[in-house]
């Protein structure tokens, strides 16, 4: 074997199903007082019972929180931590909610509890991308880890069946790309590979019978791997291209992920003949990519990012953005191909 290095980050992780009965306990094992608790619009009843349920110690509900984290809106957040003398944080929900409690932890370093209830990953990672006049920012800190995660399986038993599929081949993706990351590790590869298997034995499943536990289980443990792996190891062609299209063309991040994977695995494909056949393994498939195409037809996702409110005058563009601030990535970036492959996925056609 060769050598390695292997940075853990520091996590408490409560798994199981009904978890979120021991949200009291981590208040007070966290010495916390006055707590604020966080949540999208679309989920403020669950965030007023939540705060009913830590009792006393729930100080304020703030449940403004949104995608790409504006940096507006985790300043509203902020005035009612400091009005408030908020002392810890509970973030419950997607993506979203978990940026803005690590937006307010990044500002005021207060201690963490989050309860995720999508397969996005945030939780596990020390990144937070915000927004500021449109323009997204990304940022590494372990200031923004946090420092218990609650994976309540229950909590995402109602996630709709369209953003279960995407945000479960979004975790995916994560994985998808430690497997190859240019600091990949033995450690990070098996979870990656166990996080791959999970969701994508989970997530057919799902589609058929959302209120499946087993599998709801299955999808919540593979996005905890997957997330970890986006936190641990560094991503290529694929986070960048989603990040580049979700920026450019407000594209939705979950389902953007879901249409370019495919491509941008057939991108790096001859690369990489080793990782590629323990992907499609992990996929139950024979060949990684098509496998990845099949799975996102399997959920009834849209493969076409033109259907996702991209120009056709994005693909140029985007193969410009693409090449013009070089990255690692295991296949060197060549503008042709890198254009051919955003025009697949524009169009939305199986990779080639
Ligand atoms: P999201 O958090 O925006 O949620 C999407 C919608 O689904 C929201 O309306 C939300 O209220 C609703 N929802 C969430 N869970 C639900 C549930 N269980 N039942 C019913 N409705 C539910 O979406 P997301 O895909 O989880 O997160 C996307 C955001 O997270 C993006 O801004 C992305 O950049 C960010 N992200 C960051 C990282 C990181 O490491 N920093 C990693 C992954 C994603």
């Amino acid at each position: 074997m060769t050598g390695f290095v292997y940075t853990s980050h520091p996590a408490r992780v409560i798994f199981g199903s009904g978890t979120l009965a021991r949200l009291p306990e981590e208040v007070e094992r966290l010495d916390l007082h006055r707590v604020l608790v966080l949540a999208a619009p679309q989920q403020a009843d669950d965030a007023q019972q939540i705060a009913a349920r830590i009792g006393p110690r729930a100080a304020a509900v703030f449940s403004g929180a949104t995608m790409h984290t504006p940096v507006s809106v985790t300043e509203e957040a902020m005035r009612l931590v400091q009005t408030e003398r908020i002392d810890g944080l509970v973030a419950v929900g997607g993506g979203s909610t978990t940026g803005l409690g690590k937006a307010i932890a990044l500002r005021t370093d207060l201690p963490q509890i989050v309860a995720p209830t999508t397969y996005a990953g945030s939780e596990m990672t020390p990144i937070l991308g915000e927004t500021r006049d449109g323009q997204k920012v990304t940022q590494k800190s372990p200031r923004v880890l946090p420092e218990t995660v609650i994976y309540d399986v229950d909590l995402t038993l109602n996630l709709p069946v369209a953003l279960s599929g995407t945000s479960g081949i979004n975790a995916i993706a994560h994985a998808v790309e430690a497997l190859y990351a240019q600091d990949r590790n033995p450690i990070m590869s098996l979870m990656a590979l166990e996080g791959i298997r999970a969701m994508a034995r989970a997530l057919p499943v799902i589609v058929q019978s959302p209120g499946d536990r087993a599998a709801r289980s299955d999808a919540l443990y593979g996005a905890w791997l997957c997330g970890l792996c986006l936190g641990t190891v560094g991503m290529a062609l694929h986070h960048k291209l989603c990040h580049t299209l979700g920026g450019t063309f407000d594209l939705p991040h979950a389902e953007t992920h879901t249409a370019v994977l495919p491509h941008a695995v057939a991108y790096n494909a001859p690369a990489l003949p080793d990782e590629m056949a323990a992907l499609a393994a992990a996929l139950g498939a024979t060949d990684a990519a098509q496998g990845l195409f099949d799975l996102a037809d399997a959920v009834g996702a849209q493969h076409a990012l033109k259907h996702l409110g991209m120009p056709e005058a994005g693909i140029e563009r985007t193969a410009d953005m693409a090449v013009a601030n070089p990255y690692w990535n295991p296949r060197p970036l060549e503008r042709q191909a890198i254009r051919d492959l955003i025009a697949h996925a524009y169009a939305g056609e199986r990779p080639q």
